[in-house]
């Protein structure tokens, strides 16, 4: 410990959280609607909101990440700052998409009542023939298209969920669409080559 690395980790935790901070004033305000909420079923306090905690975390380690390459950090490795973000990521989009968005519950919330397919539709999906040239360690070299247009048609579900909040019962729906021929999909030819991978230096 010197007056480096006391000042460095100084700079990049006030930063971190300064921006985590108004990332998070900003998703309050600009996202949560007030009107919904009676008196009822309040809307949980911020400190036990988990997505907007997830949301905190996963912000304050991408500046982290941002200082540990800018100060060169060993320790406090970029490599394992990426991961932790990447990881904070999915568990921030995951809390997202499990809250009630009236009382911002995550646990003891969103529950699946209703399932219903609202319509179907053919849709043509464009492609060419792709061979895939890979280097000795299985990473891509070339994608090679060859031979002309083809055209398959795809079949699109149109489906609409309804949920409720096992917490303040209040009820929505969500609509989205699927692809039901997601598997069919022509894949590209891969081809082992004996090139090396020339930014591969293990
Ligand atoms: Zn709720």
């Amino acid at each position: 410990m010197n007056w480096t690395t006391i000042s460095e980790g100084v700079i990049s935790t006030v930063v971190g959280t300064l921006v985590s901070a108004f990332l998070i004033f900003l998703t309050k305000s600009l996202f949560y609607k007030k009107s919904e909420i009676t008196q009822k079923n309040e809307q949980v306090p911020i400190f036990q909101d988990l997505f907007l905690i997830t949301l905190f975390l996963t912000s304050f380690f991408i500046v982290l990440t941002f200082f540990s390459l800018v100060y060169q950090w060993v320790t406090f490795n970029a490599a394992y700052l990426i991961l932790a973000s990447i990881g904070l990521g999915f568990t921030t989009v995951l809390t997202y998409r499990k809250q009630c968005p009236n009382c911002r519950r995550v646990i003891h919330a969103k529950k699946l009542m209703k399932k219903e397919t609202l319509s179907e539709e053919k849709r043509p999906y464009i492609y060419r023939d792709e061979t895939v040239y890979l280097y000795t360690d299985g990473t891509v070299k070339d994608r090679v298209f060859n031979g002309p247009q083809k055209t398959i048609m795809e079949t699109w579900r149109m489906e609409k969920e309804s949920y409720e909040c096992e917490s303040c019962h209040y009820k929505w729906e969500e609509a989205f669409e699927k692809n039901l021929s997601a598997n069919n999909r022509p894949k590209p030819t891969r081809r082992k080559t004996n090139y090396r991978n020339p930014n591969n230096f293990g």
